[in-house]
């Protein structure tokens, strides 16, 4: 998978890009990330990304041509188009489905906003969607578009050391993931529930599932909400 990423940050993507996951994905082939910087399409001397917003009000904006320069650039690098996402707290809520789309994706090309934003032109002639990580306002749209490109990177096949790993994380089949423990069997008067040490698969398998299901119930009703629970499920709950 090809992912371009526009950003007057660069340098912020190098480290996430050369550890855990991301990072073996590069190392792999499996995951090749471009960053493009509108700054080095500037055109005046001070090398200027950002102007004033027409009406007037507090803060600058990114400015289009310098942002444009930078699509093309990344798109003509790509030989493709690739679904142009801009990092907005406007746009559609990133969840793991969400993240299965994108991850069908052969190339995704990202656009980082700074200051107040980017001028609307861009996002009304270059923009294919607008997509958010939460309800909340972030500086600049780098630390979104690294979330995405991680939870992206996952579900590419041979990224993760163990690919059955990424399916019993949280989310996966609608369920949040059981409690896991590692040794050792006892600390501080903490043990370890005796079923993980039984050797019984099947009995582990249904406590993780039991569990599973109990954890989703308390914590994120919300997700078993329009579920229809099978029969095991539903006995699970009950005991
Ligand atoms: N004035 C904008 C608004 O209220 O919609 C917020 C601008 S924010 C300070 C600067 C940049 O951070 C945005 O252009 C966007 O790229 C990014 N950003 C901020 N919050 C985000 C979020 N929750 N998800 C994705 N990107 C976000």
């Amino acid at each position: 998978m090809r992912i371009d990423v526009v950003t007057l940050f660069p340098a912020f993507f190098e480290a996430f890009l050369a550890e855990g996951v991301t990072g073996r994905g590069v190392q792999r082939g499996l995951l090749e990330v471009h960053t493009w910087n509108p700054r080095d399409h500037a055109r005046d001397r001070h090398a200027s990304v950002d102007d004033r917003p027409y009406g007037g009000g507090p803060g600058m904006l990114m400015k289009l041509q310098t942002l444009r320069d930078a699509i093309g650039q990344a798109r003509t690098a790509a030989g493709s188009r690739g679904r142009t996402i801009y990092l907005s707290p406007q746009g559609r809520r990133l969840d793991q489905a969400g993240v299965a789309e994108l991850a069908s994706e052969q190339h995704l090309l990202l656009v980082c906003g700074r200051y107040e934003g980017i001028d609307e032109r861009i996002v009304l002639s270059e923009i294919d969607e607008e997509w958010s990580i939460g309800d909340y306002v972030l500086s600049g749209g780098e630390l979104a578009a690294a979330v995405m490109i991680d939870a992206v990177s996952r579900l590419e096949p041979g990224v993760l050391g163990n690919e059955a790993s990424h399916q019993q994380d949280s989310f996966m089949d609608g369920l949040l993931d059981c409690p896991h423990y590692t040794r050792p069997e006892e600390i501080d008067g903490l043990r370890v529930p005796p079923v993980l040490l039984s050797g019984d698969h099947a009995a582990i398998a249904r406590w993780r599932r039991q569990q599973a299901l109990g954890r989703t119930w308390l914590r994120r009703p919300d997700l078993l909400a329009g579920r229809v629970l099978d029969s095991q499920e539903r006995t699970l709950l009950d005991e």
